[in-house]
């Protein structure tokens, strides 16, 4: 069972009520984020949708003073992620882009790149989220007996996560070990 949740108590109030995992985490206090850790509770922050808003206000509905409030999102979520990682808990990666942004979940990786290493984000999609799902060993790593879901991105994203914003930048996916998306 996973939440949705912005605010610390509604955080607190899902951990307590026995949640696998909390997307959002916005306002996460550091007594929460030690609690999520106790519990094992994983977090999803997710960045992306909050650049989007900020991007395209006026197209996404929003007035300028909600802008100023996305602006806190943005801070007090990258002030989570902190308390999150110091406190031990497991992080995930997730956007919350819906509609025709989805093709652009890769941004999500960009920001979370600059606000740890190229390669903690790339853990943190493969991976952790892997675990997130109760789906360790078979996704999320490149191992024998693993199901073969591989990407090939044109460069090095450890060198250049930019990469990650351009899906046409995937020019190689692979899907169970098969070949669904090839632009070689
Ligand atoms: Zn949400």
């Amino acid at each position: 069972m996973t939440v949705h949740a912005h605010n610390n108590e509604g955080i607190r109030n899902a951990v307590e009520a026995g949640v696998r995992c909390v997307e959002h985490g916005t306002s996460l206090h550091e007594s929460t984020a030690a609690l999520m850790a106790a519990r094992d509770v994983a977090l999803v922050p997710t960045f992306a949708v909050v650049e989007q808003l900020l991007h395209d206000t006026a197209g996404a509905g929003l007035t300028a003073s909600t802008r100023d409030r996305v602006e806190s999102v943005r801070e007090q979520m990258t002030k989570a992620l902190a308390a999150a990682k110091h406190a031990g808990v497991r992080i995930g990666l997730g956007s919350d882009l819906i509609g025709p942004a989805q093709g652009r979940r890769g941004k999500e990786l960009r920001l979370r790149a600059a606000l740890e290493t190229p390669m903690e984000a790339i853990v943190a999609a493969t991976r952790t989220n892997a675990e997130i799902l109760g789906l360790s060993g078979q996704v999320g790593v490149i191992t024998p007996g693993a199901q073969a879901d591989l990407t090939l991105w044109n460069g090095n994203p450890l060198e250049d996560p930019e990469l990650f914003s351009d899906p046409n930048n995937a020019v190689l996916v692979i899907q169970a070990g098969q070949i669904v998306k090839d632009l070689r």
